[in-house]
C-alpha cells in the first residue's frame, strides 16, 4: 500500500508541475465567495483529509468574513463522477453517479453554494483497489473525465479540478489547481507513464 508519492508516480508528478499541468491553487479562479462544496475521499491517513478541510477554510480566508464548507466525502471521491470511472463495480455501485449527482445538486441549491470543487487526493487506497500502484497518469484522465461530467451535470455552476499529493512528512501535504489545456498538449509525451 502506497502511503506517499514515491518512484514513477513521484517522476510524473514533477512532470506535470514542470509542464503546468498541476498549478499552484488560485483563490481568485476558484469563486469561493458563496462558499465551497468539495467532493473528496474520506481517508485521513497522515492526516490528509484534515490538511483538505484546513485548505478549503484557507481558500476562504480573506473572501469570506467566515468560512462556508460543505464536504463530501466517499472512497476514491470525485474519481467516481464519472460513467467511465474505474472505481465502478469494485469501490461504488453501477448507479453511484447519478445519486451523487442528485444529492450535490440539491445541497448545492439548499446551502446556496455556487460552485464545486473535485478535490481528490493521491495516493489514494481506493485508486489503488481499483486500479493498482503507479496510476497517477489513469487518475488524472479520469479527474478531467469527472471535471467534465460535473459541468455537464451542474451545467452554469463553475466546477475546478483538484488534487493534494501526499509528499511524506506532517507538513507536506500540497493541493494542485488541474489545467486542462496543458494536460492535452503534454499528453502524447506522457504516455509512456500509462502502466
Ligand atoms: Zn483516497
Amino acid at each position: 500500500m502506497a502511503e506517499v508519492l514515491t518512484g514513477r508516480d513521484l517522476d510524473l508528478f514533477q512532470e506535470l508541475k514542470r509542464r503546468q499541468v498541476l498549478k499552484p491553487v488560485s483563490k481568485e479562479a476558484l469563486e469561493p465567495r458563496d462558499g465551497v462544496l468539495g467532493f473528496g475521499c474520506g481517508d485521513d491517513r497522515n492526516g490528509r483529509m484534515r490538511d483538505m478541510c484546513r485548505f478549503h477554510v484557507d481558500l476562504q480566508d480573506g473572501v469570506r468574513e467566515e468560512p462556508k464548507s460543505f464536504l463530501f466525502a466517499w472512497p476514491g471521491g470525485p474519481l467516481a463522477l464519472t460513467p467511465v470511472s474505474p472505481l465502478t463495480g469494485i469501490i461504488v455501485s453501477g448507479n453511484f453517479m447519478e445519486e451523487a449527482f442528485f444529492t450535490i445538486k440539491r445541497m448545492m441549491h439548499l446551502g446556496g453554494f455556487a460552485s464545486f470543487l473535485l478535490h481528490a487526493h493521491y495516493p489514494c487506497l481506493a485508486v489503488e483497489a481499483a486500479i493498482g500502484k503507479d496510476a497517477l497518469f489513469q487518475t488524472m484522465n479520469v479527474l478531467f473525465a469527472a471535471k467534465k461530467c460535473s459541468k455537464e451535470t451542474l451545467l452554469e455552476i463553475p466546477v475546478a479540478a483538484l488534487c493534494q499529493f501526499d509528499l511524506g512528512g506532517d507538513d507536506d501535504k500540497k493541493s494542485y489547481y488541474l489545467d486542462r489545456e496543458y494536460w492535452n498538449a503534454a499528453y502524447p509525451e506522457l504516455l509512456p507513464y500509462y502502466k
